[in-house]
């Protein structure tokens, strides 16, 4: 018999353990959390809350355990699914419902009511309009390429846009729009019980505030969101992701960890902008204090401060970073030839780039090694030299982003020297795959 999922939670909280381990529980076993709300822990944990008259879900879960959800329901309680609210729209959130639905209408009942804030639906239109493109980014991210983008979503029945009060059975759950890692965020407060739902604004690493592939996030909303979280005086807080947090103190603590966290990063990056500094400037030099640093629950192991400080830039800015030979710039091609010639031949950069990431500057030895093979795109030799720096980066990195962009680079490179396709090589080379968030 493994520990409860509290206290797993609690270990995570002490430092015995890694917040990792919550991935062993499988989603079909639900576990009460906090009075009268059960766990379905999985990549995307959906929250099952008996409200006296049947269960409401907060959070509903990816496609691959929708149907795991339901049996993991079932098996507890016969009561019928009201009603459903989605923390966001991101695929790990919104796919619990569709086998809900089919009971409903196998037994002739009415099907479960999805409340989501109305940018939810304007989500899933930018989805649809942007598919292909988000195969690919999500396939690079995750390191997954079978990752296939759905045709089609099961949308909210009610679309609210600042508060909604749900009040059914003998609960009030209270629903407030928080921009945060999206636009269209809820969070979920029952204060007759001190429960709090806050989705992915609390994640149990640091937030995805900066995501170099996706749309742009709200560093500074976010932040906001949290201190007025802390001070709701909550006891229970069953984030999306990660573990639970129990304890007023505790969550206090977290959620305005995570706050200040976001919080400097803004300051910091806008003093630069401010001073007249570049984009480029920022990420090199804005730096988080080494006690948030240190935080289990801050740490940079899915996003990573340097992306929220572009985003954050962006979120100000244009996208003129500052050098001005990036505004109109030649072809990419065209610069490498240039500067391989001037350099000895695009082996000479290649080799040097080999040589920097030995000496184990990845930085710059990831500029060199991308020149090489834009000077030379079918040499299998330069090729060679970018999928040795560019797993060296993967493996070097703590971040999902970074991990997943890198990776890509080598299995591209490693396309060239060894045959098949990116896709094919990534398979190879993105060991074991991450968590998605
Ligand atoms: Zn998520």
């Amino acid at each position: 018999m493994t520990r409860s999922i509290l206290d797993l939670a609690d270990e995570v909280w002490n430092g015995r353990t890694h917040l990792n381990d919550i991935r062993d529980y499988p989603v079909d076993q639900l576990e009460e959390v906090a009075p009268g709300v059960m766990m379905a822990p999985g990549f995307g944990h959906a929250f099952v809350i008996d409200h006296g008259d049947g269960v409401a879900l907060f959070d509903t879960g990816p496609r691959e355990t929708a149907k795991a959800l339901n049996e993991g329901v079932r098996r507890l309680t016969d009561k019928p699914l009201t009603h459903a609210v989605y923390s966001h729209g991101h695929l790990d959130h919104v796919f619990g419902v569709g086998p809900f639905d089919e009971e409903a209408d196998a037994g002739g009942q009415a099907r479960p009511i999805v409340i989501a804030h109305e940018n939810v639906a304007r989500r899933f239109e930018r989805y649809d309009r942007s598919k292909g493109f988000n195969t690919t980014i999500n396939k690079r991210q995750f390191r997954n390429p079978d990752l296939v983008w759905p045709a089609a979503y099961r949308m909210p029945d009610i679309a609210y846009v600042d508060v909604h009060t749900l009040s059914v059975g003998d609960l009030v759950i209270q629903l407030k729009h928080c921009k945060g890692e999206t636009d269209d965020h809820t969070v979920g407060w029952i204060p007759e019980r001190k429960i709090l739902f806050p989705g992915d604004l609390f994640l149990g690493v640091a937030p995805n505030a900066g995501n170099p592939q996706k749309v742009q996030r709200f560093a500074e909303e976010w932040a906001a969101a949290l201190r007025w979280m802390a001070g709701l005086g909550a006891e229970y807080m069953l984030g999306s992701h990660g573990v639970p947090v129990v304890g007023e103190e505790r969550i206090r603590t977290a959620l305005t960890d995570t706050a200040q966290y976001l919080e400097t990063i803004v300051e910091q990056t806008l003093a630069i902008m401010n001073a007249g500094g570049t984009v480029l400037e920022a990420i090199h030099d804005v730096e988080v204090p080494a006690e948030l640093a240190q935080k289990w629950y801050l740490q940079p192991v899915y996003d990573e401060p340097e992306f929220i400080v572009r985003n954050i830039w962006r979120r100000y800015a244009g996208w003129y970073d500052g050098d001005p030979a990036h505004l109109k710039p030649a072809r990419s091609e065209e610069l490498a030839a240039e500067i391989a010639a001037l350099a000895g031949g695009p082996d000479v950069l290649a080799g040097r780039s080999e040589a920097l990431a030995e000496q184990g500057d990845l930085r710059l030895a990831g500029h060199l090694a991308q020149l090489a093979v834009q000077a030379a795109p079918d040499d299998p030799r330069v090729h060679a030299a970018r999928e040795t720096v560019y797993a060296a980066k993967a493996k070097a990195e703590r971040s999902t982003m970074a991990k997943g962009i890198y990776a890509w680079a080598a299995a591209e490179s490693r396309a060239v020297t060894t045959g098949g396709d990116t896709l094919s090589q990534l398979s190879t080379l993105a060991g074991r795959r991450p968590v998605s968030l």
